[in-house]
């Protein structure tokens, strides 16, 4: 083999050596403004197609509320703030989750074989996230992208408010989340729709009909 294409190869399998998991393991991006539904209809697709549902929302709290953690504090602020975490955190927090997932050897479609299928909710939320993500631990299959206006996702985030007990279920917490959403996740989703990666769903309806249209979406994807 000429040395000019030995090369290509080795930086190729150098590449993919950096990355935590390999192609087996399906990732599919879950984003949305706040209060969009994702959580509720990952809820779902877990039951449907045995996904492990890791939210970045959820592993932040976890995180901030772990005794010793050396960023509690951080998370915090930005939770209130509305603001992203620095995704030096977030993204370990993922990929130690997907580690832990993997070495449990679930069962069922998806899991045999070193294979693993994960929906990541609320993540990226940042360009420099995305490709952190892609670069160190894996290549997303497809971005499922909620949408809908802010006025049905206020009035859900302050329903939601009434019993979560979370910091930013509140109006002002809940303005500074959607300014956020604008102008730094949504250049994330604009830039996988460059990529023919995003399969956009209104979540303006029923939680049922939302999740008809997901779930024959993600059959789609799979098959
Ligand atoms: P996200 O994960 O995008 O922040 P959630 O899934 O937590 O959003 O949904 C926010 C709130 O709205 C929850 O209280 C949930 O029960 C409710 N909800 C979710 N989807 C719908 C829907 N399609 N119609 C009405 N309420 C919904
Ligand atoms: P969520 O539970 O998805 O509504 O997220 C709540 C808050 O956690 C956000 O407003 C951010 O402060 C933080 N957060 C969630 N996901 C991320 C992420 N991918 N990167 C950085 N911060 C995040």
């Amino acid at each position: 083999m000429p040395a000019i294409i030995n090369n290509i190869a080795d930086a190729l399998h150098l590449q993919s050596q950096t990355r935590a998991f390999d192609s087996k393991v399906t990732v599919i991006f879950v984003l949305g403004g706040p209060g969009a539904g994702k959580g509720t209809q990952c809820a779902r697709l877990v039951e449907d197609f045995g996904f492990c549902h890791l939210s970045a929302g959820d592993l932040l709290r976890a995180e901030q509320h772990r005794e010793g953690s050396e960023y509690g504090q951080l998370i915090q602020t930005c939770i209130k703030e509305g603001s992203i975490v620095p995704m030096e955190v977030t993204v370990k927090l993922l990929e130690n989750a997907m580690k832990v997932a993997l070495q449990e050897q679930r069962s069922g479609d998806g899991w045999t074989d070193g294979q693993g299928r994960f929906l990541i909710d609320g993540f990226p939320r940042k360009l420099d996230q995305a490709e952190k993500f892609e670069h160190d631990v894996g290549k997303a299959t497809a971005v499922l992208f909620f949408s809908t206006t802010e006025e049905v996702m206020l009035e859900r985030l302050l329903e939601r408010g009434k019993t979560s007990g979370r910091e930013d279920d509140n109006v002002e917490s809940i303005k500074k989340r959607f300014n956020t959403y604008k102008e730094q996740s949504m250049p994330v989703i604009e830039n996988y729709e460059k990529l023919g990666k995003v399969i956009e769903i209104d979540s303006s309806f029923s939680i049922e009909k939302v999740h008809q249209q997901t779930k024959s979406a993600v059959a789609n994807l799979l098959s």
